[in-house]
């Protein structure tokens, strides 16, 4: 009854992901895995996740692709969204983009940034650089998310850098959100740790893969529900 996911995946959007994260190669790869719902989740952009959506269809298999992005937060939190359709999440992305700091990308030192089509072809290259901060507040997610019926999730939050432990201090509990994804939950939780977040978020453990061959296994999680209940839980229908 369970399903499995990977509800954080860079594509060649994103200046640190890998040229090979393109959308065909991200739906082919998530098949492979036998996963059943991945996210396509570009550093503060949507502009690459139709076309994973697309590839993923051509496929003809049983794999449902989530539009979404890592919004950079002004605290430099990341925070994962998702959105329940393309068109939600395009309008999210440019939103997310205009309050990017007006910085050019270098790609010679941060990576190219390309905006690919469902078979690969090059349609352009973002010219400001995605890894810089936002102007968006993290207590301004929850609710940025759910306007474009999306979910917002704090990142990682398990990592050193650029989570709400690390760069907060503390995990913001007086905003609402429902979940929270964690790197290792096998070493966060260890001996009864973090018991607090445990019980009061649904934790999810995904790949946050920048490279093909960091993608993760597609295991099958019981505790979720089904994979409509857990669309349904995510966007609040
Ligand atoms: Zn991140
Ligand atoms: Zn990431």
């Amino acid at each position: 009854m369970g399903f499995s996911y990977d509800l954080h995946i860079h594509s060649c959007l994103s200046p640190c992901g890998d040229d090979d994260m393109t959308p065909p190669n991200i739906a082919n790869m998530a098949a492979l895995l036998g996963l059943d719902l991945i996210a396509v989740t570009d550093h503060n952009s949507c502009r690459n996740a139709g076309a994973v959506m697309e590839a993923a269809r051509m496929l003809d298999l049983p794999l449902r692709v989530l539009p979404g992005m890592e919004v950079t937060t002004a605290e430099e939190v990341h925070v994962v969204c998702l959105f329940p359709e393309l068109s939600a999440a395009q309008a999210a992305g440019e939103a997310v983009e205009a309050a990017l700091l007006p910085v050019k990308n270098k790609p010679e030192i941060f990576g190219h940034q390309w905006i690919l089509g469902p078979g690969e072809e090059r349609l352009g290259e973002l010219e400001t650089l995605l890894i810089n901060a936002t102007s968006l507040s993290i207590d301004d997610m929850p609710a940025f998310a759910r306007r474009y019926g999306g979910v917002a999730f704090p990142a990682h939050i398990d990592r050193s850098s650029n989570s709400v432990f690390a760069n907060l201090g503390y995990f913001p509990d007086y905003l609402d959100f429902a979940f929270a994804e964690v790197w290792r939950p096998e070493a966060f939780f260890r001996d009864g740790a973090h018991r607090d977040i445990r019980e009061r978020y649904t934790i999810l453990k995904n790949s946050d893969a920048h490279y093909l061959d960091k993608m993760k296994e597609g295991e099958p999680v019981e505790t979720l529900g089904t994979l409509d209940e857990f669309l349904a839980r995510l966007f609040g229908a």
